[in-house]
């Protein structure tokens, strides 16, 4: 493979800046994580290139610009508390943690949930902390959080999700009432109020659970 930190480079220019993405904090995490560490090894060649990649169990790892663009519209500052629903590979919550965030993910599928913890382990990054469960119920005991981050389509906003929001807070949710084409919806909370702004299409893997498909 070629030179991970040179790949890395590329991919930050090409496909991130280029896009407007700004925060720095967001680009120094995409420059340093290694992300061929987070796909299987035979397409470890290819986790730099412009797109999702299958993680097995038909789930995928977000391709490199959403995964960027979903950390600025966070806005997350460092020692904040960020609930991940949809854990997959570990990369979008890495790239959280090495942001700063004080990251809780919780993960539905069994072999996801222990392959991302031991990659966690084998890295040594012990600040994130992970879950086996239906995320769309949320991770009660720890709320509330300063922000909460979908990263699999649903049909609906998890009503347990805004109410373990905390106040400031924001949540970003991939929404659509057909599969596989969402909007990410943007949910501010703000002195009780809820607010909701549309962010665009995306396109992500079933969000499944009481409050999903
Ligand atoms: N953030 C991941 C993207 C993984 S794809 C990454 O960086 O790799 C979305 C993941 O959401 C899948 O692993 C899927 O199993 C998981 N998922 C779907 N519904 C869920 C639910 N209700 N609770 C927790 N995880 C869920």
């Amino acid at each position: 493979m070629v030179d991970p930190v040179r790949l890395r480079e590329r991919m930050v220019c090409e496909q991130i800046e280029a896009r407007g993405v700004t925060d720095a904090a967001v680009l120094d995490a995409m420059r340093k994580l290694p992300r061929h560490l987070f796909v299987e090894e035979a397409l470890a060649y290819k986790a730099y290139s412009d797109g999702p990649l299958p993680i097995g169990e038909g789930q995928t790892i977000s391709q490199p610009y959403i995964v960027s663009l979903m950390s600025e519209l966070l806005e997350v500052q460092p020692g904040m508390k960020v609930l991940e629903i949809g854990t997959g590979s570990g990369y979008q919550a890495a790239v959280l943690a090495q942001m700063g965030a004080d990251v809780f993910t919780v993960e539905r599928i069994k072999k996801l949930f222990f392959a991302a913890r031991k990659r966690f382990m084998d890295m040594r990054m012990f600040s994130v902390k992970l879950k086996l469960d239906d995320g769309t119920m949320g991770w009660v005991d720890e709320a509330p959080y300063d922000r909460i981050i979908v990263t699999a389509g649903g049909p609906e906003v998890p009503e347990p999700l805004v109410d373990q929001l905390a106040d400031p807070g924001r949540m970003l949710i991939p929404i659509g009432s057909s599969k596989r084409f969402q909007s990410l919806i943007l949910i501010e909370k703000r002195d009780g109020e809820v607010i909701q702004t549309d962010k665009g299409s995306v396109a992500f893997v079933d969000l499944v659970g009481q409050h999903g498909w």
